[in-house]
């Protein structure tokens, strides 16, 4: 597995309106970081989308369920 520098990977981090806490390491968030995801490996007939995103805790993470409009 390569090694990668975490921090060069978030794409953009959101404040959250009110805190919440993490389910994975009980802190309180104030803000999430967004990972993009980038289609590496594609079936030819696949209808996936060529991009993502991953919604991450800041402290430990975890992704966290959450959307963006
Ligand atoms: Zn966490």
């Amino acid at each position: 597995m390569e090694q990668v520098d975490l921090v060069e990977e978030i794409e953009a981090e959101y404040t959250l309106e009110t805190p919440v806490k993490c389910g994975q390491c009980n802190k309180q968030m104030h803000s999430v970081n967004v990972i993009r995801l980038l289609r590496t490996k594609v079936n030819f007939t696949s209808s996936l989308p060529r991009r993502g995103y991953v919604v991450c805790c800041p402290d430990c993470r975890s992704i966290v369920p959450a959307g963006l409009g």
